[in-house]
């Protein structure tokens, strides 16, 4: 990493007022990254509230099944249901020591905007998310949870009315209120420091990987896996590993429906796969975009894989060759999380499932090696509704 840029990526594509606020948390976070009292009290929340560190499992009837050893690093066990407590809980314990007092986050169906809301009661900010009008509809009881915990949730009704808005009215918000307001982003996306603050909060997992598998094997894996919306949970397993050359690291996207288009709409969520050079979020990444550079809406099975870019750090690795974008389909993704739940009685999130099915698509191509990790990123409980109404329609209705 070069200054604010990751290679050709990256960068701070903001409106100059925000550019204090943003050299004001890189100078923070650099000085409390290396603070013993700062470590120590994150260390305490992680273990305490969070429920770190999480099992490395290994999943031995889909090894047998498949031939290959395959471990599930187990943030599904995380609070909340998946990795992303991680970041809001560094994030929000860093704008403490900043002295903030307000906590604001965009969220699309509503997992970024709950693990914000559960850090903002614990930790005692006023907290505000806002969100799509569309997504309030859709996720009704995410809004719900995240007013229980005492966060306002606005509902944005400009645009589309979806999480590209919500991005908007917060980017806004923060103009306004940035002497006591940090805004917490949930993945590693937008503009510098974030997509390394990010990564540097989501990179406990790739720690413990590494140290749980020298105990259980003696060895480092052939090949990692993890699926990809902003990259936070695939940065986070993959950072620890990058200099490690024989360890083949595989992001997995959302291929949807299909790598098409319509003029204004992709039928998938593959920005690493096939998007092209544009800015989204305040970086320069790789995008979803028409021929005019306006942002195409993404879709996907998964509510956390439907984003229309992707983090900048993870464009960059993918252009010089460390990582290797793959994407899985709709359908494929929902086979996985069927078989996962029948195998091994785990219960996979349909975004951590394109991990899974990757895998078991690939398996015997020989290309993920002998012993594969695998980061379920998130339990599917909030996905059972999704799935059991598929199932009504007979599942084969994914795509039509
Ligand atoms: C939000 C979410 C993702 C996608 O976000 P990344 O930043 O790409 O990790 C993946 N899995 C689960 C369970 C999520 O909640």
């Amino acid at each position: 990493m070069k200054g604010t840029m990751y290679g050709k990526y990256g960068g701070q594509f903001v409106p100059e007022v925000l550019m204090p606020a943003l050299a004001e948390l890189e100078e923070a976070y650099a000085k409390y990254k290396v603070d013993p009292v700062f470590l120590k009290e994150l260390d305490y929340y992680m273990k305490e509230f969070a429920g770190r560190e999480t099992p490395l499992y290994l999943a031995k009837n889909l090894s047998k099944k498949y031939g290959i050893k395959i471990y599930l690093k187990r943030e599904d066990l995380v609070h909340g249901g998946a990795h992303k407590l991680n970041n809001t809980l560094g994030q929000a314990l860093l704008a403490k020591y900043m002295g903030k007092k307000r906590l604001i986050a965009e969220t699309g169906a509503g997992q970024h905007g709950t693990a914000t809301a559960m850090v903002g009661a614990n930790l005692s900010f006023e907290t505000e998310v806002y969100m799509g009008a569309k997504d309030v509809q859709r996720q009704h009881m995410n809004v719900y949870r995240m007013e229980l915990m005492g966060t306002k949730v606005n509902a944005v009704e400009s645009g589309s009315k979806t999480l590209k808005d919500a991005i908007n009215e917060a980017l806004r918000d923060w103009v306004t209120n940035v002497e006591n307001t940090h805004y917490l982003i949930g993945s590693v996306v937008g503009p510098h420091p974030y997509p390394m603050i990010v990564r540097d909060f989501q990179s406990v997992i790739g720690q413990e990987v590494k140290q749980q598998i020298m105990e259980k094997e003696g060895r480092l894996p052939d090949s990692i896996v993890a699926c990809t919306g902003g990259g936070s949970n695939a940065m986070g397993i993959f950072h620890p590993f990058i200099e490690d050359k024989d360890v083949r690291l595989f992001p997995v996207e959302a291929g949807g429906c299909g790598l098409k288009t319509t003029e204004k709409e992709a039928l998938h969520s593959a920005s690493l796969c096939v998007g092209e050079d544009g800015v989204l979020q305040g970086a320069h990444t790789k995008v979803l975009q028409n021929e005019y550079g306006q942002i195409l809406e993404s879709s996907s099975i998964s509510a956390g894989l439907d984003y229309s870019g992707v983090g900048p750090e993870l464009a960059h690795l993918a252009d010089i060759g460390r990582i290797e974008p793959r994407y899985v389909t709709d359908e494929d993704a929902l086979k996985a999380f069927y078989e996962l739940s029948r195998e091994e009685g785990i219960i996979p999130a349909l975004e951590s499932s394109h991990a899974l099915a990757h895998v078991m698509n690939m398996a015997e191509s020989g290309e993920l090696g002998e012993l594969v990790v695998i980061n379920l990123s998130g339990r599917g409980d909030k996905d059972l509704e999704t799935v059991f109404k598929l199932k009504e329609q007979g599942d084969k209705e994914v795509c039509q």
